[in-house]
């Protein structure tokens, strides 16, 4: 092929260069992917290089006949219209058209994207195109390309639309930051030059954000590092926004530091998190409380409110537990079971706070008494259980009750009181496979009985032998109760007489038990167990409450009895009702006197039983020492309970007649009470011997089998009638008999 300039010079160059010229020409296309076509019109010589023919599937040797219609079918049809009017444009020399892209298919069906570039490069003497030369290339591949980042950055503009992404890119060195529309919208500024929108941005960082976003981005730029961050704006509409953004690092193509990030709001996503977040925490301290509530019910179900200590309930679950755990390891289980003596009086006189006082300084005294492997409960009242499961022999368990013993006997201060109580403890222990928590508790409790009428403020250790006696005595208890709700207890009577002229001068009552199975019961079979009911003060109140309907109803038979003497508890002496009780019992003064036990000492008497004797002072009632003589108190402190009469033990009147040791000590004792003012009687006057012994030495009044028994209200009349303790007129004497008692 021949190019314009080449014509031009092909007279001056020789052939041989020429022809050097031309290969190199046809190489350069060639190696360019250049097809060259040459259209001459005038001749109608048409001319298409080997590279035209390949690009479009032909063969080199083919020939191209260059058939305009032909080819002009092989264009793509979108394109026909437009290259029929770009060849006519390029023909004419249009600048515009010098190149135009098309399709055209490709021999094997496919489209090729061709670019010809064209120019007319002679014309004919009327001035009309007469050759046309130009070159066709193959711009498929390129085209791909552009449709594909096309393709991705259509995309990539619609995600960014879709999601209100924001985008800049700022140039590091000189300054310049651009934001696209999406960017200015989120910030509501309108765009201005690169070089403000730096400062632009910046102005819009919430005050509080600015410092830590700056530091963020110095610390990017820094290091050439991608960072991400979340700030708030005020935009320019006033409205406080929440940003996040995220900026990556590059260097382009000039080699210039750049930053390019994208911005979005995340304003309603914050919120909505935070109001997630505020739901989620509150949700949370709901459950919060529901557990703390849950545990606080269960801690309640589960501990005596007053002295914070497991109850009952905890106690079983705590003894199924332990009890198992002892059957498969081959553990022994003691189990103390802990009863605070005179509790009750404590409670009874100086008031349930007292109580609840003492029974928390219980609590605490064992709780620090017992080791941490061990388990405190208190299951009611004035009761206390230990469980021991490890370390468990009778030499330690022994000490820890002592301990405990020894420290609950400490006085305690309480409002200006020394309070003083004991404890006893009952213990059981067991061990191995068989081991039946219920039957140690039941033992132990057995135990406890035994501790607690051993004389209390100590501990027993449970033994197989005492189990029926205890057993039993549970079941009387039960029965005393059920007895006192059937009123069961009665007085029976036993009449006192002048020791001179043997006159009645009084009755003592002594409490009887009406039990529908066994008849009549004295008092030493129900007297200690009614004691450790608590119930004795009950009895003894019933008993006076009979005696003076009793008295009332002799005097209308015509029977006046100058003087009934009652027994009287301790307990009854503690009860702060006391006088209230007797005050309404209208009692004539002078009539009824108190038979107080000699172990009833004034030296430790609390305040209760202080006013009571008070009281009884003021109501006429009198007071007699009984069993005088065989307790230790000194005559001093009982002096100082103004006794009317000393009763003298039975013990020291029996020996009387063989003893004149004994009877030296009588007779000191009446004197005693005579230069006292004191009157004395004798208790357990058995014989006539008796009678003349003590009416020789001075007695004031004898009390005993040999002039009287025991006897039911309904007998007191006809015996006072009978006369029958007097002795005969013979001489000789007889022992009344009536209904004997017990
Ligand atoms: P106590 O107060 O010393 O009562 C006298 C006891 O001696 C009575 O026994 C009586 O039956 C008995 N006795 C009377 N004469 C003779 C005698 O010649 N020889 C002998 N060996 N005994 C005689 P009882 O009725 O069995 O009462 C025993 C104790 O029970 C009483 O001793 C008293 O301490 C107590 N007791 C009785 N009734 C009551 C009561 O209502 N309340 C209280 N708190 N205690 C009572
Ligand atoms: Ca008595
Ligand atoms: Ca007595």
């Amino acid at each position: 092929m021949k190019t314009p300039e080449a014509a031009q010079d092909t007279s001056n160059i020789s052939v041989a260069e020429l022809h050097e010229r031309e290969s190199r020409w046809n190489y350069a296309l060639v190696g360019s992917g250049l097809g060259v076509w040459d259209h001459d019109l005038r001749s109608g010589k048409k001319y298409y290089s080997d590279t035209w023919k390949i690009m479009r599937g032909m063969s080199v040797e083919e020939d191209a006949d260059g058939d305009y219609d032909a080819w002009i079918e092989l264009i793509h049809p979108d394109d026909r219209a437009f290259v029929v009017e770009a060849i006519e444009r390029q023909n004419a020399g249009d600048g515009d058209y010098q190149k135009f892209e098309y399709r055209e298919r490709h021999r094997d069906g496919h489209w090729i994207w061709i670019e010809c570039r064209g120019a007319c490069v002679e014309w004919d003497e009327n001035g009309a195109p007469a050759r046309l030369v130009g070159t066709d290339t193959d711009i498929t591949a390129r085209k791909e390309a552009e449709e594909r980042l096309a393709h991705v950055s259509r995309r990539l503009d619609l995600a960014l639309d879709i999601s209100d992404i924001g985008v800049f890119e700022a140039d590091i060195d000189n300054g310049t930051v651009d934001w696209d529309d999406r960017l200015l919208a989120i910030y509501g500024l309108t765009a201005a030059s690169p070089f403000t929108m730096g400062d632009a941005w910046m102005a819009a960082l919430h005050p509080d954000d600015k410092e830590r976003v700056i530091a963020t981005i110095d610390a990017g730029i820094a290091g050439n590092t991608d960072f991400q961050q979340q700030f708030r704006i005020i935009r320019g509409d006033g409205a406080e926004r929440v940003i996040r953004a995220k900026s990556g690092f590059f260097i382009d193509s000039h080699g210039r530091r750049k930053l390019i990030g994208a911005n979005w709001d995340v304003t309603d996503e914050v919120r909505l998190n935070s109001e997630l977040q505020r739901a989620k925490d509150l949700a949370e301290a709901r459950n919060q409380e529901l557990e703390s509530a849950k545990e606080s019910i269960e801690h309640i179900a589960l501990h005596d409110y007053l002295t914070g200590l497991p109850n009952r309930r905890y106690l079983d679950r705590e003894l199924g537990e332990r009890s198992a755990r002892c059957r498969d390891d081959n553990l022994t289980l003691a189990i103390l079971h802990i009863d605070l003596d005179r509790f009750k009086q404590i409670n009874d006189t100086l008031g349930h706070r007292a109580g609840d006082a003492m029974l928390k300084h219980a609590a605490g005294v064992l709780k620090e008494s017992v080791r941490p492997t061990d388990f405190v409960a208190r299951i009611g009242g004035d009761e206390f259980v230990v469980l021991c499961t490890v370390d468990v022999t009778a030499k330690k368990i022994s000490n820890l009750s002592d301990r405990i013993i020894r420290e609950l006997a400490k006085p305690i201060r309480y409002e200006g009181h020394d309070c003083r109580f004991g404890a006893s403890i009952g213990i059981a222990t067991a061990s191995g496979a068989a081991l039946d928590a219920k039957q140690i508790l039941l033992n132990a409790d057995i135990a406890l009985y035994r501790a607690k009428s051993g004389g209390r403020n100590r501990h027993e250790f449970f033994q197989t032998d005492a189990r029926h006696r205890i057993i039993a005595s549970k079941r009387i208890g039960d029965e005393i109760l059920r007895g006192l709700e059937r009123q069961e207890f009665v007085p029976f009577y036993q009449p006192q007489f002048n020791a001179r002229t043997l006159e009645i001068t009084g009755l003592e009552t002594l409490a009887r038990w009406q039990h529908k199975e066994h008849g009549i019961l004295t008092p030493d079979r129900f007297l200690t167990i009614a004691e450790d009911l608590g119930v004795v003060a009950t009895i003894d109140g019933l008993i006076l409450e009979r005696a003076l309907v009793d008295r009332r109803q002799w005097e209308s038979e015509g029977i006046i009895i100058p003087k009934i003497a009652v027994n009287v508890s301790s307990r009854r002496l503690d009860d702060p009702n006391l006088g209230k009780k007797l005050k309404s019992l209208k009692i004539v003064p002078g009539t009824i006197s108190f038979e107080l036990l000699e172990s009833i000492s004034l030296d430790d008497c609390d305040e209760a039983v202080i006013t009571n004797l008070r009281h009884l002072r003021r109501l006429g009632i009198d007071i007699e020492i009984d069993d005088f003589g065989t307790g230790h108190a000194s005559i001093v402190s009982l002096l100082r309970l103004s006794p009317k009469t000393l009763k003298i033990d039975r013990e020291l009147i029996r020996m009387l007649p063989n003893s004149a040791e004994q009877r030296k000590l009588v007779r000191s004792i009446i004197d005693i009470g005579r230069s006292l003012n004191i009157l004395v009687t004798a208790e357990g006057v058995e014989t006539m011997d008796h009678v003349r012994i003590l009416g020789d030495l001075g007695c004031d009044v004898l009390q005993g089998y040999a002039l009287a028994r025991p006897m039911p209200a309904a007998q007191v009349v006809p015996f006072v009638r009978s006369g029958a303790w007097r002795p005969a007129a013979n001489g000789q004497h007889q022992t009344p008999r009536p209904q004997q008692a017990g």
